[in-house]
């Protein structure tokens, strides 16, 4: 009979288990959103902190998105996505993570609702596209240009670590970012905030904060006959071992008497005795080693009067080349003179118990170091990771030098202005074009929320406020009512703001357009995975 010839064909392999159509969708949509419901409290000014207990019991205190998304190893696949979303929006401007997570999670609560009244999901997707291209064009028709104003910069730093812990140094913060970027700035006006290292102290307070301009490098010299202080120094950047170069012909010596031994230590002393008078000859008085530097060396250094140290970390290394105008050299048969820095004053100091040489009083004095310091080991790393946002919406904004208000009013603005363009659209990209305007309102309402306030109470006020033409009106998270926020000074980098919208709106779309999820069986307790069980015929009933 016809049923019987109509056997399922079994395509994948046994144990695959595989969720399609509506059923696939509800689900990435579900833990997505899960993900944008974990960072939700920790929004704005007044957001919450969470805390986070690691396998082994270390504790990191945290308001910071990115951090806390990092921190929680999500397995979930479409969850992963949105944690993606946080890490390009971190990479990207180093800002605005939460936004950015909270406006995805929104899209697709909206998308949820639009399919079940059975849109389809290529159409919410279209739409969607078309509401973040639209968002884009008002962004940047409400972005305000600042310049490169230190005031400006100031409260752009300011609006970023608001309710990162930092508040009592508040100011300091500002003023150390602003001044960091303004020194590393390179003349056409990009900024690399590479060049600027930050050094976390747990000890001392966040006020013991401060900004060297110059080099500050966690290590001590190699050998405590060496110099600690050195002014007019030359600087060699050395990305190679100092040591007894080997031949391959060296690796099969054997040693059978005294005389041979003595004959080889001669030789590898003659070898190292050169390589440091070559390095004398250029005028070099502290070298910086990526590498290693053998006990004969560090010997003639310390008698040459030579300060030097060892396994430097790379970016340091480049910042070290940056300020001292030394090029990093991969081989000992490259020291010249003409690679040779200089620095007004190398110092090896003592900061909060921790030793640290200081490369100061540079030829090119662009880069920089910040000592953050807090009280203990968890509050240290809150404030780095405050200084960290702050030095990097201070670089976007003097790269940009554009602003938006903050406390939700750009996205008011956005969900105002994106209602009005729906209309003009008709048909169901309509629908989805109103559930972006929608989302956006998620923002102000969080804000609200985590403030203490009734949010639909402030988004009324809000709404109306812009409906009144007051496009700058955002939360008073003191009273939850609608201030303007420029006159407040707080705003947020232009750029913050559409990476936001463009990533948010990337991953809800990609999520929504997914319709078949295919995930390959885990191996069973015991069982061997498939890569490691060997031939692929095991398991198999013996073949007759
Ligand atoms: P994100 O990870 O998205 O940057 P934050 O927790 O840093 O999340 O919150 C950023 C939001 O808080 C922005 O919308 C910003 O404008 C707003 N904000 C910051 N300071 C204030 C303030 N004093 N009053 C109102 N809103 C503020
Ligand atoms: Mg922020």
């Amino acid at each position: 009979m016809s049923e019987q010839t109509q056997q399922p064909i079994i395509i994948l392999k046994e144990g695959t288990e595989r969720k399609q159509g509506n059923e696939a969708q509800r689900e990435n949509i579900t833990a997505a959103r899960a993900v944008a419901e974990a960072v939700r409290t920790t929004l704005g000014p007044r957001g919450m902190d969470k805390m986070l207990v690691d396998t082994i019991g270390s504790v990191v205190i945290t308001n910071d998105g990115i951090t806390i998304l990092e921190e929680l190893e999500i397995q979930h696949p479409a969850a992963k996505m949105m944690v993606e979303v946080a890490k390009t929006q971190n990479d990207e401007v180093g800002d605005g993570t939460t936004s950015a997570v909270v406006m995805a999670g929104e899209l697709l609560r909206y998308a949820e609702e639009l399919l079940e009244q059975d849109v389809h999901p290529s159409t919410i997707a279209q739409g969607f596209i078309l509401a973040a291209d639209r968002s884009l064009e008002i962004l940047d028709s409400i972005a305000i240009d600042v310049g490169t104003n230190d005031e400006v910069l100031r409260q752009v730093a300011a609006t970023a670590i608001n309710g990162k812990g930092a508040e009592a140094e508040n100011e300091l913060f500002c003023d150390i970012a602003v001044n960091a970027i303004k020194l590393i700035a390179d003349d056409d006006g990009t900024v690399d905030t590479d060049f600027i290292g930050i050094e976390r102290l747990s000890g001392g307070s966040a006020a013991d904060s401060r900004l060297i301009e110059g080099v500050v490098i966690d290590k001590e010299r190699v050998n405590a006959n060496m110099p600690a202080s050195v002014k007019q120094a030359g600087i060699l950047l050395l990305n190679a071992p100092i040591e007894y170069k080997k031949t391959e012909m060296d690796a099969e010596i054997s040693i059978t008497s005294s005389e041979q031994l003595q004959a080889f230590l001669n030789e590898e002393e003659r070898m190292i005795k050169a390589v440091v008078d070559r390095i004398i000859e250029t005028g070099t008085k502290v070298i910086f080693c990526q590498k290693g530097i053998d006990d004969m060396a560090e010997h003639f250094l310390a008698k040459a009067g030579i300060m030097a140290v060892r396994r430097v970390k790379k970016s340091d290394m480049e910042r070290l080349s940056r300020a001292t105008g030394a090029s990093i050299i991969s081989s000992m048969d490259a020291i010249s003179k003409d690679e040779i820095g200089f620095a007004g004053r190398v110092e090896e100091k003592g900061v909060a118990g921790k030793r640290f040489i200081f490369v100061t009083d540079c030829t090119n004095p662009k880069a920089a170091t910040i000592l953050v310091h807090g009280g203990t080991k968890t509050v240290a790393f809150e404030m780095e990771r405050a200084m960290d946002d702050a030095l990097h919406v201070v670089a976007t904004t003097f790269e940009d030098q554009r602003v938006v208000p903050g406390g939700g009013a750009p996205e008011i603005e956005l969900s105002v202005a994106l209602r009005d363009y729906a209309t003009r659209l008709g048909g169901r990209t309509q629908l989805a074009v109103e559930a972006f305007a929608r989302a956006f309102e998620r923002i102000p309402l969080t804000l609200a929320e985590n403030a203490g306030f009734d949010p639909i109470d402030t988004l009324i006020e809000l709404r109306t406020a812009h409906e009144r033409g007051e496009s700058t009106a955002g939360i008073d998270v003191a009273t939850g009512t609608s201030v303007d926020m420029i006159s407040r000074g707080i705003v947020d980098p232009l750029r913050v703001k559409t990476q936001a919208v463009a990533s948010a709106a990337e991953a809800a779309t990609m999520i929504l357009r997914i319709d078949d999820v295919i995930s390959a069986a885990a191996p069973k307790p015991g069982e061997l995975p498939p890569q490691a069980a060997g031939m692929g015929g095991m398991g198999m009933p013996p073949m007759m």
